[in-house]
């Protein structure tokens, strides 16, 4: 073990099939990393990557000696290798930042910068442009963020994405959360730590594609409700009640045309009320279904991610420090 300290600054960097993106980012990355004052390190977490960047990383680390490489054994998607970086992390203040460069490297410094002058503990990324995100991301973006604040998850600020700066407090308490499948962007703003804002232009993707398909949208978005707010759980509660007046609305105006003898063949109402109470149960049942399936998940407490390999523990590592075998780190 060598006695390299602790780095002031990591970068955490999840990276999925990223290998046609890489050498722009280390190219970008690297210079405005090696012109700050303090040391630092990079945690390229591999999150199961099938393409050349597994390949590309260890060459970058030849010549590169703060590059660490975080090596998942499965894919385990964008928000668990953040949370594996997280934990591996060692400096006292850590960035994240997505490999395909729509968060601008140039902006560290900024970040680094408002946490001292602010004296902080979190500082987020905030998009002031997003015109280079399509017009059907903007939107899904814009919803989701008004019904998490719906929800109840205030605190996030708006077009806050997953660039942002964290202290090591901020960091523990993250690393410490029971919570595996966790959404950082909402439970790093629950906290409720000190925390200010840095505006940056939100860059087109630097090359390859998003690994971001509807199916992965949709599961962040049933994640950060469900691991939020219990709120939708009260819906079936209402729709009850509203399926109770107008049971009584009806049971009025059938008492009514018995009487005057109006009485209808009555097949088209049955058939919709049958229908329509049918759906706002399932739905209900849906609802219910998601919340024990997460309380399910939590029971199970299977880790969202395993570590396959750390290059701080190789024998060659010159970042190699005092965190060999931490306790609680899963490998
Ligand atoms: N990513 C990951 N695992 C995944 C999907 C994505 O580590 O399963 C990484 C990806 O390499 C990138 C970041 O998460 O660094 C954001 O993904 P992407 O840019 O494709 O999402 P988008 O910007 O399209 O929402
Ligand atoms: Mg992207």
């Amino acid at each position: 073990m060598s006695t390299h300290p602790a780095p002031v600054l990591s970068v955490v960097v999840p990276m999925f099939d990223e290998a046609e993106v890489l050498p722009l980012l280390v190219a970008r990355l690297r210079p405005v990393l090696d012109a700050l004052p303090d040391a630092y390190e990079v945690v390229a977490v591999d999150d199961g990557s099938r393409d050349q960047t597994p390949v590309l990383l260890q060459a970058h680390r030849r010549t590169w000696p703060q590059l660490r490489v975080l090596r998942l054994r499965a894919n385990a998607g964008h928000q668990a290798a953040i949370s594996a970086g997280l934990a591996a992390a060692r400096g006292a203040w850590v960035v994240t930042l997505d490999a395909d460069l729509q968060d601008p490297p140039e902006a560290v410094p900024r970040l680094l910068e408002a946490a001292r002058t602010h004296g902080v503990d979190v500082v987020y990324g905030v998009r002031t442009d997003r015109s280079s995100d399509s017009p059907f991301k903007r939107s899904t973006a814009h919803a989701y963020y008004a019904t998490m604040r719906a929800m109840g998850a205030t605190g996030a600020p708006d077009n806050a994405g997953d660039y942002r700066l964290m202290s090591r407090a901020t960091v523990d308490a993250v690393n410490a959360l029971p919570e595996e499948h966790r959404v950082l962007r909402l439970v790093v703003p629950a906290l409720g730590f000190p925390s200010t804002t840095v505006g940056y232009a939100r860059d087109e993707r630097a090359a390859g594609t998003s690994k971001y398909p509807l199916s992965k949208m949709v599961r962040l978005s049933v994640d950060s409700i469900t691991g939020f707010s219990s709120a939708p759980l009260r819906l079936a509660t209402w729709f009850g009640l509203g399926g109770g007046l107008v049971a009584v609305a009806l049971l009025v105006y059938a008492l009514l045309a018995k009487v005057l003898g109006h009485t209808v063949a009555g097949w088209t109402s049955t058939v919709v009320i049958v229908a329509a109470v049918g759906a706002l149960q399932l739905l209900s049942l849906g609802i219910l279904g998601e919340y024990v399936g997460r309380i399910y998940v939590a029971l199970q407490r299977r880790p969202s991610y395993y570590v396959a390999h750390d290059s701080l523990h190789d024998p060659d590592s010159p970042t190699q420090g005092r965190s060999q075998g931490r306790p609680g780190q899963r490998t």
